[in-house]
């Protein structure tokens, strides 16, 4: 009998070991490197990230994904608003409801305002036939870049006082639609709170209590000739013979006419507002509050880290570093929304306006420009 010995063929073994090998240095590029640190560890580990972000189909596909995304969520969560809302509120007070009605819908054409500007107006690229102040030229564009110019990996091109690429906006964050980027956060987060405070009320009576209907006047027809008492969510249930809620049995589970009005679409738009909202509100307060503080300290999010290494050079030579855009926080402000040559707050913040920077986003005033400084101060 003759024995077949199968032997792996020497180029997958040498395939094989080839891939163990690399494994090991990348574990061990992890572990034993000179200048590990959590940034480098957090670098490598989305680095996938980074790949997919920088494809052409992610460009191409993912980007206007996450836009539908974005406006998909806004939409039904107004919808679920308004299906849940409006029918509780106006039960309650109608006058309450016609204010309701009106702050909820300034933030919601606030909020669709800002994220179409924000999403649809050219942030500032470098303009062609133009001479300028360069304070260093992009690798990849071969252009000389204006200050405060930083070179998008994604868009592939250089961005005026670039911040950020957004793939919730598929663009990029920069001089001409930072301001509406900012108010498109800034009213998405009160106007999550809004819904809060004014759903916070329903939220407990559908999710906590499981009442999802609320009494009709028809009902109390049927109340003719029982004893009554109000039940958990305040409404008048017949009496009988045992006190469910002194047993803790919520009015959806006994027999009592509560459970007959439930609406199971009312519970699931419940849930999903809650969630939706909670995470909206973790993700885009933390960023709002973030920016907010930059735009304070007259930085973006890409000067933020420049000036903090800047600041640590500085320091190890005894010296103080000054941010040259840092006007102070008023000034600071003012600049960013645009509140120059007779603009205001209640017209130019409160509602919608296209209004654009005063500079062109090529030229710059900085705190050391002294005569500068205080011609601009003087204009505000
Ligand atoms: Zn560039
Ligand atoms: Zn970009």
């Amino acid at each position: 009998m003759v024995k077949i010995r199968l032997k792996t063929p020497e180029i997958i073994q040498f395939r094989l070991s080839e891939r163990f090998n690399y494994f090991i240095i990348c574990v061990k590029s992890l572990f034993y490197n000179h200048h590990l640190s959590q940034s480098y560890v957090a670098d490598i580990l989305l680095e996938p990230i980074f790949k997919i972000v920088d494809s052409r189909v992610f460009k191409r596909f993912l980007g206007p994904l996450f836009v539908l995304c974005c406006i998909l969520l806004t939409g039904s969560v107004v919808i679920a608003c308004y299906y849940v809302g409006l029918p509780y509120w106006w039960r309650k007070s109608q006058e309450v409801t016609i204010f309701l009605l009106i702050v909820g819908n300034w933030l919601l054409i606030n909020v669709t305002y800002h994220y179409f500007k924000a999403a649809l107006i050219n942030p500032g690229t470098i303009p062609l036939a133009e001479s300028y102040n360069a304070v260093g030229i992009c690798k990849k564009c071969l252009m000389p870049k204006p200050p405060r110019t930083h070179h998008c990996s994604i868009c592939n091109k250089c961005i005026l006082k670039f911040d950020h690429h957004c793939v919730f906006l598929n663009q990029c964050v920069g001089f001409y639609n930072h301001r509406h980027f900012f108010l498109y956060m800034a009213y998405t987060v009160i106007g999550v709170i809004f819904i809060i405070t004014f759903g916070i009320g329903i939220a407990y009576d559908v999710l906590w209590l499981g009442d999802s209907g609320g009494w009709e006047e028809k009902e109390h027809e049927k109340l003719h000739g029982s004893l009554v008492r109000y039940n958990l969510t305040g409404h008048l249930i017949p009496i009988t013979e045992v006190d469910y809620d002194s047993l803790g049995i919520s009015p959806a589970s006994h027999n009592l006419p509560v459970s007959e009005l439930s609406d199971p679409n009312i519970y699931r738009a419940c849930c999903y507002v809650a969630v939706i909202i909670v995470a909206v509100l973790i993700a885009l307060g933390s960023l709002t509050v973030w920016h907010y503080i930059l735009i304070s300290r007259g930085e973006t999010s890409v000067e933020s880290h420049i000036n903090k290494s800047e600041r640590k050079r500085y320091n190890s030579k005894g010296k103080t570093f000054v941010n040259p855009y840092d006007f102070g926080k008023s000034t600071n402000w003012k600049i960013f929304l645009g509140l120059t040559r007779g603009r205001t707050f209640w017209r130019h913040v409160l509602f919608p306006s296209s209004h654009k920077p005063d500079n062109d986003g090529i030229t710059w005033t900085t705190v050391s420009d002294n005569e500068l400084f205080r011609v601009n101060d003087h204009q505000m």
